[in-house]
């Protein structure tokens, strides 16, 4: 394909995304295929001579678009939302086509610059202390991370190294492994398995704490964990507090935990993956309180914030215990500038004032890949085109309709919601058995109509129903309760005849 063969098929493509998300809604937005689906219409080897475009662009209504569980669709209730949008995509187009690989400052500075003053204007959007941006002589800052486990892991890490470099103090001929091996992570029976993971892959232990009535892992819970693994021998090290678990949207209660973590010299990571976005609005900040002493929060602008996939705003406020968990610097990856972008591990005070930190950094060190793409452009985009009340506003209306449809269930007696709905997230279930709020959800899936997975909370079965869409209309919700109800009357009927 040459230019102008690309200028006459890109403006195609454009139209059908358009079209593809402007019409969205007449589509079934779960696909009725079986594994294999595609392996019967795709050819098992590559083709030997090139293919035109007509044909290849014809392939993606009949072999791809029947095996699409469409996200963007309005029907779409499942996990929490991947929301994008026109100007997010024109920001991709931009980052596709300049293509840079911004490891350090010199590989793309406008990568760089563009990605820290954005993670500013982000951190100050959600109400973050100015000690996680970017500031001269400063040592916080935010980064784009691809997901929020990556973040979590990433906060694991440094916590690791920050806690075996501490106990080396008073052991200073333990061995890192064996520090390693009494090392001990904690979150609430209610985080994603994120944690779990990343706890596996750092070769730590976990601890699980039980949450309160309201799903929320509370300070003195985590507290009586922390001594009794003391006493074992352990060695705490870090902590994730969840603001808007995945079950349920419940919030840990983060400044309890911040004083035990204070007290205790543990490492604090917030993990607020979907809740995050809503913190730009000040109502929603309240679950904040404590932020001053965390040491890491992330949240993924590609869930609530329009802002697609991939894209987490992760904010450290020391962001030399990543440099030291992740330092290697070989000389083909040294500029000019290298050693002045930030202040040296080892580096005394007068250094740290010396250096150019706060200006540009190289973001090698803040991550687990050497490469990254140019992020930063949609995040910018966007940001720029709905300006900081039109995500308000855009926030706010997702609330609103899932408050709506909270009340569409609590109108019905054969319905309960058995944890309080936060934000964009209503759980809800059939009261009795759990077999037969599962039979509602199986039914409900099978017929493609709406899109939702199932949670359980302290035993008891539930249904998630999250406003994914910024098209979704009082009129789409309207549709979505009749759905269910239309479900639950041939459920009940057949489970309780
Ligand atoms: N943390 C929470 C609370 C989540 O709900 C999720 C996913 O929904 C994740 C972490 C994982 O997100 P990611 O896919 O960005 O790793």
């Amino acid at each position: 394909m040459d230019a102008q063969e690309y200028r006459v098929r890109g403006k195609e493509m454009v139209d059908y995304i358009a079209d593809y998300l402007e019409q969205i809604r007449d589509r079934r937005v779960f696909p009725d295929k079986k594994p294999g689906y595609l392996h019967d219409l795709i050819p098992a080897s590559a083709p030997v001579e090139g293919e035109t475009w007509p044909d290849i662009f014809g392939d993606i209504e009949k072999v791809i678009m029947p095996g699409v569980t469409h996200w963007q669709s309005p029907h779409m209730h499942a996990y929490f939302p991947a929301l994008t949008s026109y100007p997010s995509m024109l920001g991709e187009m931009l980052s596709n086509a300049i293509n840079c690989v911004g490891f350090t400052w010199a590989s793309s500075p406008a990568c760089t610059e563009l990605e820290m003053i954005v993670m500013n204007w982000l951190g100050k959007m959600v109400g973050l202390p100015e000690e996680f941006l970017h500031r001269k002589g400063g040592s916080g800052g935010g980064v784009i991370q691809t997901t929020a486990s990556e973040s979590t892991l990433i906060s694991l890490l440094a916590g690791r190294w920050r806690a075996i470099k501490k106990h080396k103090e008073s052991h200073p001929d333990a061995e890192n492994g064996e520090i390693n091996g009494k090392l001990v992570a904690y979150c609430s029976d209610q985080a994603h398995s994120s944690v779990e993971k990343a706890a596996l892959i750092g070769l730590v232990h976990i601890r699980y704490v039980e949450c309160d009535e309201n799903l929320s892992m509370r300070g003195p819970d985590l507290l009586q964990a922390i001594k009794k693994d003391r006493e074992l021998g352990f060695v705490p090290f870090w902590v994730c507090a969840t603001l808007g678990t995945t079950g349920a949207c419940s919030f840990d209660a983060l400044d309890e935990i911040a004083q035990v973590c204070a007290d205790e010299f543990l490492w604090l990571h917030v993990d607020a993956a979907y809740a995050g976005s809503a913190f730009i609005c000040p109502e929603y900040r309240v679950w904040l309180k404590g932020i001053e002493r965390v040491d890491s929060i992330a949240f993924n602008p590609s869930k609530w914030l329009m802002v697609h996939f991939d894209c987490t705003a992760m904010w450290v406020k020391n962001s030399l215990a990543l440099h030291e968990a992740f330092n290697v610097e070989p000389v083909y990856l040294q500029h000019e500038y290298s050693g002045l972008f930030y202040p040296k591990c080892n580096d005394n005070e007068s250094n740290k004032e010396n250096s150019l930190s706060g200006l540009a950094i190289d973001y090698m060190h803040w991550q687990i890949p050497l490469s990254k793409r140019f992020r930063a452009l949609k995040l910018w985009f966007v940001i720029r085109n709905y300006g900081i009340t039109g995500l308000q506003k855009h926030i706010r209306e997702g609330v609103r309709l899932a408050q709506t449809f909270e009340a569409m269930v609590q109108s019905d007696p054969r319905f309960e919601i058995p944890a309080k709905r936060h934000l964009g997230l209503v759980v809800f279930r059939l009261i009795g058995d759990n077999i037969i709020t599962e039979t509602l959800w199986k039914r409900i899936n099978s017929r493609g109509n709406i899109h939702c997975v199932p949670a359980i909370l302290k035993g008891k079965y539930v249904i998630r129903f999250t406003v994914t869409s910024p098209r979704t209309t009082l009129g789409d919700i309207v549709k979505d309760w009749k759905e269910i109800k239309a479900v639950a009357n041939d459920v009940l009927q057949e489970l309780n005849p």
